[in-house]
């Protein structure tokens, strides 16, 4: 890599991570020998939609928006002869929240460097949500819910088909989110048949609509995962199409930033097209 950085961190914004403070992940970013640090918290949660979440803790809240910004904005001053960092958001899509949501980005798109446009609440049949990455137990009653492992993982990948598709304005974020987090449990929880197709199709759609992908290694760390979001083969599938690989560790305590880098495929990774060298 001609530089190195991580792209996709959490903060003490979000209400599921460590208290660590954001100024703990640049001084590990610094020690890492990073050139470039995005954050990328957990945006709010559309208007009118109620977070699914056993802890209902996905999210940083609305009215910490302005601190975290300013928060960033003053941290970027203080280092910016030492590392460039970028702030942003991830944002959830949520089936039938796409309104919604495109409000949410046209009310802080103007101030954010960067973001990336993730997955994680699925819609069932009859119409409730369900947080999917929340606990191996969650994931067990959405099975139950969804009648099988595979109808969960055909519900995730149609509603990845439909982020990447949905016009979210002019502030939709150009990078998708650990493309596939449905297998966080798969171990426990393993398909009948394997999503290959439905995969490689989301990647095409991806390389038509220009988009980034997000290369995450905390599925490394996850007990009933241990592989990046996406294998490897798809990441090598990824750079055959010309789509930009964005590295991120999806850091929610300060020592996990750069995670799991050293175990990615050799490949040509990219900054976001929203960062400035
Ligand atoms: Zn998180
Ligand atoms: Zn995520």
């Amino acid at each position: 890599m001609n530089f190195s950085g991580d792209f996709h961190v959490h903060t003490p914004f979000c209400q599921h991570g460590t208290e660590d403070k954001m100024e703990d992940y640049i001084n590990q970013a610094i020690e890492r020998g990073l050139t470039y640090l995005t954050f990328t918290e957990h945006a709010p949660l559309p208007n009118g939609f109620s977070d699914p979440a056993p802890g209902k803790d996905s999210s940083m809240p609305a009215d910490a928006v302005e601190t975290y910004l300013q928060e960033a904005r003053r941290l970027k001053k203080k280092y910016r002869d030492k590392l460039v960092i970028q702030v942003g958001f991830e944002v959830d899509f949520i089936e039938g929240f796409e309104k919604e949501t495109r409000m949410l980005l046209e009310k802080w798109g103007p101030l954010i460097d960067d973001a990336i446009l993730s997955v994680h609440m699925l819609r069932s049949p009859e119409g409730r949500f369900f947080c999917l990455d929340y606990s191996a137990r969650e994931f067990s009653s959405i099975v139950s819910v969804f009648g099988s492992v595979d109808a969960v993982y055909a519900t995730y990948y149609r509603t990845l088909r439909q982020a990447i598709e949905t016009d979210l304005g002019l502030f939709k974020p150009k990078r998708l989110g650990h493309i596939t987090l449905v297998e966080k449990f798969r171990q426990a929880f393993p398909p009948s048949r394997k999503f290959d197709r439905e995969i490689s199709e989301i990647l095409e759609l991806v390389a038509g609509k220009g988009m980034e992908l997000d290369i995450n290694t905390a599925g490394l760390y996850k007990e009933h995962c241990q592989s990046i979001y996406p294998s490897e083969s798809f990441i090598r599938k990824a750079a055959e199409l010309a789509i930009p690989l964005v590295p991120g560790s999806d850091s929610h305590q300060a020592n996990h930033i750069a995670r799991g880098f050293q175990r990615l495929p050799e490949l040509p990774y990219r900054l976001p097209g929203g960062v400035k060298r």
